[in-house]
């Protein structure tokens, strides 16, 4: 993995002055959290890992937060695995990866492309960079699903093109939800926001929910929220009760703004499962690494990744 530029704080919370725009600029003023990510391995791929933080679990319904690459084309290779409970995201920057599906999804997604897949009661993919392409760059973002449509059937959704407007000097491009006047057909299971940012020099801003909560991460670049520079490596989260985001850059920069409204459940996770508890994993477990038909089977070269035993 190439090097990234330290987060400024070593720590989890920081206060920062948060001035907005105008005569506005003493109301909005408030304390952000910049919280750095933390290093995994997935699949020979090294990722910066946004979320979950240990003192924040989820942003409105999104639970997990995965930064990979850049890396080698062909870097990313994610034998057959199960997820229940969660929709997995993904997005490239770059690179070309091919998604198989225990429901018979074969897809290959490029740049500006979302593949989008609801576990439900259960389902099991896997992940292969292709390696047709100079590098591999991108994200892969889980949303947990709500308890009413949590143990509802599988499904995959492919989207190969996805809605795009511009504010300022930022090109947004809305994975799932709506922002201006740009709207997802992505399938969502709770009030959700997803969106890629791509800025040039300048600035922008951007209307937000008051009744929504949000957080940003860097992908490529730096990028200054309010008074707040964030690069790759952290998440800045935002919170709630905000009209707008002023963002800039004085460079080209990536990344996502993700947001919704507070899932008010109370979510676990472990493994590739979220649910509502352990009772819930081992059962799962102990169905995947039996080969049950709960999971189905999965068209790959690669092996089975059997669930950890603990
Ligand atoms: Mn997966």
């Amino acid at each position: 993995m190439q090097d990234t530029e330290t987060v400024s704080t070593g720590n989890c919370v920081i206060d920062t002055q948060f001035p907005w725009a105008g005569s506005r600029r003493q109301r909005y003023r408030r304390t952000v959290e910049v919280m750095p990510s933390h290093l995994a391995d997935v699949g020979g791929i090294p990722v910066r890992r946004a979320l979950p933080q240990r003192t924040r679990r989820l942003v409105g319904a999104w639970c997990f937060v995965d930064h990979f690459g850049p890396a080698a084309a062909d870097a990313m290779q994610i034998g057959p695995h199960p997820h229940i409970g969660l929709q997995t995201v993904t997005w490239l920057l770059d690179g070309e990866v091919v998604h198989h599906d225990s429901i018979g999804s074969e897809q290959v997604i490029r740049p500006g492309q979302l593949n989008l897949m609801t576990a439900g009661s259960g389902i099991a993919h896997a992940e292969e960079a292709t390696g047709n392409a100079a590098r591999l760059h991108g994200a892969q973002l889980w949303v947990a699903l709500p308890d009413r449509t949590r143990n509802s059937d599988p499904a995959f959704e492919h989207h190969g093109a996805l809605p795009q407007v511009s504010a300022g000097s930022f090109d947004v491009t809305v994975l799932v939800g709506e922002l201006l006047e740009a709207r997802s057909g992505a399938r969502t299971d709770s009030p959700l926001l997803g969106v890629d940012l791509a800025g040039r020099p300048g600035a922008a801003s951007l209307p937000l929910r008051r009744d929504f909560e949000y957080c940003i991460v860097v992908l490529d670049g730096r990028l200054t929220v309010g008074v707040t520079d964030v690069v790759p490596g952290a998440l800045l989260y935002l919170g709630r009760d905000l009209d707008e985001l002023p963002i800039a850059c004085d460079a080209p920069v990536r990344a996502l703004l993700l947001g919704g409204e507070p899932l008010g459940e109370d979510v676990v996770m472990w493994w590739n499962f979220v649910g509502r508890s352990r009772d819930e994993f081992d059962a799962a477990r102990e169905q995947w690494n039996a080969g049950s038909d709960r999971f189905g089977e999965v068209t790959s070269a690669r092996a089975r990744i059997p669930a950890p035993l603990v």
